[in-house]
């Protein structure tokens, strides 16, 4: 559709509401999906048209023009704007806060007096010098996954199911080169979570694809580097685009496969803005671009999998590792209950040992980082806490300061307790940096490397201590989340896990399910070459069934006990749930907020509830006092329905921040 005669244009902006009418000058040459220049108030802001009409229902001396067409790019096509328009609608925000913040920063800031010079360097292509290297043969598990992705028809969801090693990555590339070669316009997108794209499986990609423009967008790059990344995918230059959950928005010319690796990784989850799952959707695209998607994952998300028995998605597996040899580690569960005290349980040391008397690598993953979660007085019990969130402050040996994980406010170390006096203060817990100290002080002639995001700051550095692992110039690896996922470590033959049992007691209903996918994945790290692998996890909780279910590697069992789990407790995926958030100066402040809002809830049908306004388990963040109130639905159409219905009706406060999250990933 094009600008012929209409008079107004619907301009979607940035801002909480729906596409403001604009005036369209004579003369000015518009089309839907073009970025344009408009007036708001005292301010020019970038905006994407959405429609066009005859008439408005604006009055005549409030509607402004259109100042400028920004034509220098094409416009964003309709698959693109009827994605962000289904976002926009699903997570509840406006068409603008779904389509504008989906752009990179360049092509939504209005255009300085240099633009033109800069867009000409976006545009500027770089050469990917690369030499190819073809792929291995597959074998009977990845060519039977493969066929079936091949010979999919229109959209087609899959949940390609593969222990560790097992050779996903084989399938994703391999399916990708079949959509390009069959069709010179088609694209792909490839969705890894944040802490994944590493560099080992960019430069894999970027192999595997010397003849394609391959990019990447992550929140690594710098504005100018995203907007190039962009551009090239939406001019068509580039038909390979790697990314984090943000590359979801991308604009493509014709989209026809997209791969999501480690579906159920958190990060897909956007913590801010829309609070998207990238995942989701990806197969919501899929889905207008009738297109195959492939989610892949050793740990499938307790969603996708209970999809793939409904049989909504079509289930591959893979069940052995890939090269030949290479074996999955056996698994053992350390009892703690009589260790008081140990950091390392007696067998877990003798396998270091062993492990670096014969050159191979060891990984201790232990989810913390800094020195421990706290420091405290064990003569009043006072424990240092952050002055801004209710949170206890993280205490950093080496910059000796306590650090608040939360907002990251950072604070000295009494010389002694604040509340008594008394000059013996403790530190609390374990950190990476504590066990990386007890490391080195029991394997004094050990190469320790610890590997946090306090260690190695930004992806130079990161990539640099992934290449010291990979070279064999560290034989003790310290390590959270980090080294957890992604990474082919050939020499590891050794992962010890500390620090489950926080995790196991936590009563998130997702809590569990990340640890067995975290407990699974460091797992995974272990024997992926030749050497065999073990892997110790200490617990002093070692009869919880979980454990029995990680030995056997049976993600399988650990789902069927899990999803049993939440259909009991009427739990997600069997009920849809939507919270309202709020934050206020002061907690009454909040919670009245969301009681008045409940008050004005239109009468739900049978299958809705409206619980109560409670506080969140961080109550206060950054000084602001946070609360919420959930709601669930049986139906997913009748809770949007009442959503909708409901944010109508609810009266904005001064001082009040309020937001709807759907499908929150935690309560
Ligand atoms: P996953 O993504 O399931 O973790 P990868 O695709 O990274 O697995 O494969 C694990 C290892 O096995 C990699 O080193 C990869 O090069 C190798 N590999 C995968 N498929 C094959 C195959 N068919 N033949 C030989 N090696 C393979
Ligand atoms: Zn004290
Ligand atoms: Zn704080």
């Amino acid at each position: 559709m094009s600008f012929n005669g209409d008079l107004f244009a619907q301009v979607a902006l940035d801002l909480p509401l729906g596409p403001l009418d604009y005036r369209i000058a004579e003369g000015m040459e518009l089309v839907l999906g073009d970025r344009v220049l408009v007036p708001l108030g005292s301010r020019k802001l970038v905006g994407v048209v959405t429609g066009f009409s005859r008439t408005s229902g604006v009055e005549e001396k409030k509607l402004r023009k259109i100042t400028k067409v920004l034509a220098d790019v094409a416009p964003l096509p309709e698959e693109w704007l009827r994605l962000t328009e289904f976002a926009a609608r699903y997570y509840m925000r406006s068409w603008g806060q779904a389509a504008v913040a989906a752009l990179p920063p360049f092509f939504r800031k209005a255009p300085g007096v240099r633009y033109a010079s800069w867009l000409k360097k976006v545009r500027e292509v770089k050469a990917p010098g690369v030499k190819r290297v073809e792929s291995p043969e597959l074998n009977e598990e990845q060519q039977s996954a493969l066929a079936e992705i091949g010979a999919a028809r229109g959209f087609a969801p899959f949940l390609l199911f593969g222990v560790t090693g097992s050779g996903k990555t084989e399938v994703y590339l391999n399916a990708m080169s079949r959509v390009l070669e069959n069709d010179r316009q088609a694209q792909v997108l490839f969705l890894v979570p944040e802490i994944n794209l590493t560099p080992q499986l960019e430069r894999r990609v970027r192999e595997r694809f010397t003849d394609q423009t391959v990019v990447t967008m992550h929140s690594e790059l710098s504005d100018l580097e995203r907007a190039r990344s962009w551009l090239a995918v939406h001019e068509g230059r580039s038909r390979v685009i790697v990314g984090t959950r943000m590359a979801v928005f991308a604009s493509f010319r014709k989209l026809r496969l997209i791969i999501v690796d480690e579906e159920h990784d958190p990060s897909y989850k956007a913590g801010d803005g829309l609070r998207h799952s990238a995942r989701d959707l990806a197969v919501k695209r899929a889905q207008l671009n009738a297109c195959p998607c492939v989610l892949g994952s050793a740990t499938p998300s307790l969603e996708s999998w209970n999809a793939a028995q409904r049989g909504a998605y079509r289930l591959l597996r893979l069940t052995h590792r890939a090269v030949q040899g290479a074996s999955l580690p056996q698994l053992s569960v350390l009892d703690m209950r009589a260790r008081r005290g140990e950091v390392l349980a007696l067998e877990a040391r003798e396998a270091v040992d062993a492990a670096i008397a014969r050159g191979e690598q060891v990984l201790v993953f232990i989810n913390r980082r800094g020195y421990a979660p706290t420091v405290s007085c064990p003569m009043c019990g006072w424990v240092s806490r952050c002055g801004h969130c209710s949170t206890f402050t993280v205490f950093h040996k080496a910059e000796k300061r306590l650090v608040c994980h939360h907002c990251g406010s950072s604070y000295g170390v009494p010389e002694r307790c604040p509340c008594c006096g008394n000059p013996e203060i403790t530190a609390v817990g374990l950190g990476t940096e504590r066990i990386e100290e007890q490391i080195a002080a029991i394997w004094p002639d050990a190469r320790v490397l610890r590997l946090d995001r306090d260690s190695v700051k930004g992806k130079g550095q990161t990539e640099e201590a992934f290449a010291k692992i990979h070279r064999g110039e560290a034989d003790i690896i310290v390590g959270t989340q980090m080294i957890a996922k992604g990474h082919d470590f050939k020499r590891v033959s050794l992962v010890l896990v500390l620090n489950v049992d926080a995790q196991l007691v936590n009563p998130d209903i997702r809590a569990e399910e990340r640890l067995f996918s975290t407990m699974l994945q460091v797992a995974g790290r272990a024997g992926r070459g030749e050497i065999p692998g073990s892997v110790f996890v200490q617990s002093r909780f070692p009869e919880h069934p979980i454990f029995s279910e990680l030995r056997a590697q049976s993600y399988e069992q650990f789902a069927q006990r899990a999803l049993a789990d939440r259909r009991e407790s009427f739990s997600p995926p069997f009920v849809h749930q939507a919270m309202l958030r709020a934050q206020a100066e002061t907690l009454d402040r909040a919670l009245g907020f969301l009681e008045r809002a409940k008050q004005a809830a239109p009468r739900g049908g049978d299958g809705i509830t409206v619980y109560d306004p409670v506080p969140m388990s961080v109550m206060r963040l950054m000084d602001e006092e946070r609360a919420q109130l959930l709601v669930e639905a049986q139906n997913r159409g009748e809770l949007h329905r009442f959503l909708e219905q409901w944010c109508a009706r609810i009266a904005p406060e001064p001082g009040i921040h309020w937001f709807f999250e759907v499908d929150p990933s935690d309560l």
